[in-house]
């Protein structure tokens, strides 16, 4: 098989043995990895064809692997598996300014793609956290959303064309660029969000937008779940599709980054209750701010909100954004700890946030829960420190936080797909026939079972 390999991508594209470094190997603490048989690197779309062509004759499995930033062991080998690296797909293909399109290979990090746009004046719809490793098809493969889910959608919604090669080496090119295209099945759909499973992206066209002409980034506080809700709505209203972001702090998340980050600089007073960073991406710039101001007024006067403080130029904006996003400091002090990426209606949020503090509370009585996300796209996380890490307390929380879920018809998922570490809770937020349909798919595309067994279904 590894000469096989090898003939193909070049003694470059493959490496064996003590050369597969800790990159290909990382789980983020989900899993351990196995030992892969090599690790494949090709550097054309074709030689991926070639190469699972190869895989398909002789019976072996393939995991695809992007940026190994993916938060569910997706992308970790098992014992034997050959790990197809996308690191050499890094061609931008085309830029076209009339169309607004992106197109370019799957190994093309979103940060560098994002900055390709943006020096043509235009904007990637996808930016999330992982920006600086993070490939493209790895945020096509795992549906990404991020930060601009309420303004963009995400990536299913941003994916116009995409080329993937199937488990037998077939490449499927459905590189459409028209905003479009109902000429039968939509097939390029399969491969986003189904996390390698189904066929290896080679290529994509993504879909841009205009860059905003202003950003106007605001910071507010709430006394509860049902007023943060009503002002969402009030937002949405009053600025429309320039609501860019909304990203709803629980009050005991305020309190955490006051005692454990010291480095964070939250605007309001202690105990200002539920805390909201918003972003709206203008389409003007002359009247940006005052429109944002006139419309957090409206929000005061009504009391939807108590407390409103806008960014006044960059550096306040970065801090604001610090205080959502920057706690990784204060996070390491809770070690160890167990997250979660789910969502819900939000009107069952205000439900959910009480009913996961108080049963893990039951539980483990001197735990730390943290409850925080994208309100506006019904996603929240929660950040669960019980005092252990053991294997049987992340079984325990998960079956609270993923139970309660179940109950809201909420999903177990809500961005960072199923990978290994939610397989098990897979039917708790899908009917038997939706994961039978599943298998079918799978079934037709790989009837093998080559391509990242063990990993969703
Ligand atoms: C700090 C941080 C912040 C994040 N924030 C968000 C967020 O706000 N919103 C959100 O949605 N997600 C978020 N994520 C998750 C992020 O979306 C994923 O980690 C990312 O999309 C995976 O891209 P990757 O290139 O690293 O893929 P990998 O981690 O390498 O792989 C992820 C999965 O995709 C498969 N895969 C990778 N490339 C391909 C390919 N070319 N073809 C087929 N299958 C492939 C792998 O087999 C695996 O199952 C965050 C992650 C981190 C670490």
């Amino acid at each position: 098989m590894i000469e096989d390999l090898r003939a193909i991508v070049g003694p470059a594209g493959l490496l064996i043995g003590a050369d597969i470094g800790p990159r290909y190997l990382n789980t983020r603490g989900r899993g351990t990895a196995g030992r892969p048989l090599c690790v494949v690197r090709p550097g054309t779309p074709a030689e991926v064809s070639r190469v699972m062509a190869a895989c398909h004759a002789r019976n072996q499995t393939v995991v695809a692997q992007g940026g190994m930033t993916g938060l569910v062991g997706g992308g970790a080998p098992r014992d034997g598996d050959v790990i197809l690296s996308t690191e050499r797909l890094t061609k931008i293909e085309a830029l076209d300014r009339d169309g607004l399109t992106l197109m370019a290979e799957a190994g093309v990090v979103l940060q560098t793609a994002q900055e390709f746009c943006a020096d043509a004046g235009l904007e990637l719809p996808l930016d999330l956290g992982a920006r600086g490793s993070a490939t493209l098809g790895g945020v096509i493969s795992t549906n990404a959303g991020g930060v601009r889910v309420i303004r963009h959608g995400m990536m299913r919604d941003n994916v116009l064309g995409l080329e993937a090669v199937l488990a037998d080496g077939t490449v499927l090119s459905s590189m459409n660029r028209m905003l479009k295209n109902n000429a039968g099945y939509d097939l390029k759909q399969l491969f986003i969000g189904s996390e390698g499973t189904l066929g290896v992206v080679t290529r994509a066209v993504i879909r841009l937008k205009p860059r905003p002409k202003a950003i106007v980034t605001a910071f507010t506080a709430s006394r509860s779940v049902a007023d943060v809700a009503s002002f969402l709505r009030h937002l949405q209203t009053e600025m429309g599709a320039e609501l860019g972001s909304f990203e709803v702090m629980w009050p005991e998340y305020d309190a955490f980054v006051r005692a454990r980050c010291p480095a964070l600089k939250p605007p309001f007073a202690p105990n200002c209750g539920f805390t909201v960073l918003s972003e709206f991406l203008c389409g003007s710039a002359g009247d940006a701010e005052p429109r944002v101001e006139a419309t957090l007024g409206g929000a005061l006067k009504q009391g939807l909100i108590d407390n409103a403080v806008i960014a006044k130029n960059e550096r306040e904006r970065a801090a604001f954004w610090t205080v959502r996003e920057g706690a990784g400091e204060g996070m390491r002090t809770l070690l160890p700890y167990f997250v979660y990426d789910v969502s819900m209606p939000i009107a069952a949020m205000e439900s959910f946030g009480d009913r996961v503090r108080a049963d893990i509370a039951t539980t483990y009585p001197n735990s730390t829960v943290l409850v925080l996300g994208h309100m506006g796209d019904g996603n929240l996380h929660v950040v669960a420190a019980v005092g252990s890490g053991a294997a049987a307390d992340h079984r325990a929380v998960d079956d609270i936080v993923y139970g309660i879920i179940r109950d809201l018809d909420g999903s177990v998922s809500a961005e960072h797909g199923i990978g290994v570490e939610k397989r098990d809770y897979l039917g708790w937020s899908r009917t038997p026939a939706e994961v039978a349909v599943m298998h079918t798919l799978k079934a037709a595309l790989d009837p093998k079972n080559l391509l990242n067994p063990g990993k969703v279904l």
